[in-house]
């Protein structure tokens, strides 16, 4: 049988956990067709991975990538990590059944502005990335946020009777239309008002189609603890999986409290399913949030609608230069997003080597001067976490952004290297590979990844897209979720 291509001589991480094992891969018609000694076999093309890493394509756990996707299509920012999938419609946010008239208040606007939201049905955006398709696949959920943004008037209240309804009609079309569940952002304005039984109503509609339940906690720093409780209760009580985003202790006062929220979620899981995601670094991002400010020891601008050149800077430093304090700085500054130094590094290290966490970079692709997790979150797993500090091995880093997150969100055939399943594919230098963007420059790609494959087709080489665009928008399979191993 003459393959495709073989990536041969490379050494096999295939996504589970168990030592790696030299080997060659055949790929034929966007899957793995073979696995093994295949130096007899005949390939259009074989690519010499001798010296490299042969792992499944990473999954993004946690993106804001909804928009992006139909953007800038080449997805270089997860391409070149490695990264073959990604999960969209985070923190209540997303572009899938929203069709705004107005323009998005924060943090809607990090998607975008008013023409970014325009697909009434969850099934447009779908068909739009089948139409158009990105070098990467995707698989989206439907934002609390953005339904409430679209149904009701005043935000500042719980819904009403008729706009619940409302919001929960258009939930049920969304997962009838494959979203893989619903997520919220209570932290943020638009949801804050929101109470409990708002969104106990919104995740039953995706409980009874087979769907999870992604949460950015209504707090993360003060009342952490009572806000993982309300999730859990939330999974509970409308009877689906919860997945706890982008886990952290927020604010020093708060710093080494992940030690009793794992044991809680620990405690949790003999009950009823539950995970969560985590971005490898101490500093969070998201809009300019005044909240945010009192309690970050440095706050950087990534981008500023009333002052663009100020993107990349200190605020500190910006209000100083301005005579102000840092409040009337960034009230200057509106609408804008930040970086916030809040994290303390004891707690991200706990939090990524909890064995059931995954990885989720949170990045937002269309910030100026974005969080460098957007560009560095996998390989600085790999690199820094696994190789340079030992936190856990590489099978197991690569455990952790593979086979676990396309169990928890039912991505049958993907996330492991076997015969038959999608060809997804990342190949690395496991003694070079490293994040390279930083908080100066976070754009930089990471060192160290050699080529990608998405659906059986090379999407980065060289250091560079290639152009080919073979990423599928996927739907809810909800047979696959598995929360159970
Ligand atoms: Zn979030």
């Amino acid at each position: 049988m003459r393959h495709e291509t073989i990536l041969s001589g490379g050494l096999v991480v295939d996504g589970t956990g168990t030592p790696a094992y030299r080997g060659d891969i055949a790929i034929a018609a966007g899957k793995i067709a073979a696995i093994g000694d295949l130096s007899q076999a005949e390939a259009a093309t074989r690519v010499d991975c001798t010296g490299l890493v042969v792992a499944p394509g990473f999954i993004d756990a946690h993106t804001h990538d909804d928009a992006i996707l139909l953007d800038f299509p080449e997805m270089p920012m997860k391409a070149s990590q490695g990264v073959t999938t990604v999960v969209a419609g985070n923190c209540g946010v997303s572009v899938g059944a929203v069709a705004l008239k107005g323009e998005p208040p924060p943090p809607l606007d990090l998607l975008g502005d008013r023409k970014t939201y325009r697909f009434a049905r969850f099934g447009d955006w779908r068909k739009a990335l089948a139409d158009a398709p990105a070098a990467v696949n995707s698989i989206g959920m439907v934002g609390h946020s953005s339904l409430r943004v679209q149904t009701m008037g005043d935000l500042g209240r719980p819904a009403d009777a008729k706009e619940q309804a409302a919001m929960e009609r258009i939930a049920e079309g969304a997962m009838e239309d494959g979203a893989l569940g619903v997520s919220t952002g209570l932290f943020y304005a638009p949801a804050r008002m929101a109470p409990t039984r708002e969104v106990t109503g919104l995740a039953r509609i995706a409980a009874k189609a087979g769907g999870i339940y992604a949460t950015h906690l209504r707090d993360e720093g003060e009342f952490l603890e009572q806000a993982v409780d309300e999730a859990l209760q939330i999974g509970r009580e409308a009877g689906l999986a919860v997945v706890l985003s982008h886990h952290k202790a927020a604010g020093k006062p708060h710093h080494g409290k992940t030690a009793r929220t794992l044991a809680t979620i620990d405690a949790a899981r003999k009950h009823q399913p539950v995970t969560l995601d985590v971005y490898p670094y101490v500093a969070s991002s998201t809009v300019l949030n005044v909240e945010r400010l009192d309690i970050s020891t440095k706050v950087l601008i990534t981008w500023s609608k009333a002052m663009p050149a100020a993107r990349g800077r200190d605020l500190a430093e910006l209000a100083a230069e301005h005579g102000l304090d840092i409040h009337a700085m960034a009230a200057r500054l509106q609408p804008a997003g930040a970086i916030y130094f809040m994290m303390d590094e004891a707690d991200v290290r706990r939090v990524l080597a909890w064995p059931e966490a995954m990885i989720g970079s949170d990045g937002l692709p269309h910030d100026t001067h974005p969080h460098p997790r957007l560009w560095g979150t996998f390989p600085r797993v790999l690199g820094h976490y696994a190789r340079e500090l030992k936190l856990f091995t590489l099978e197991e880093a690569v455990r952790k952004m593979t086979s676990l997150p396309a169990k928890r969100f039912g991505l049958a055939g993907r996330g492991r290297l076997a015969k038959g399943n999608w060809a997804d594919i990342a190949t690395f230098d496991a003694a070079l590979v490293a994040d390279r963007a930083t908080f100066e420059t976070p754009t930089r790609p990471a060192a160290g990844i050699a080529r990608v494959y998405v659906n059986g087709q090379c999407v980065w080489a060289d250091g560079a897209p290639t152009g080919n665009r073979p990423g599928r928008c996927l739907a809810l399979d909800r047979g696959a979720i598995d929360f159970a191993g």
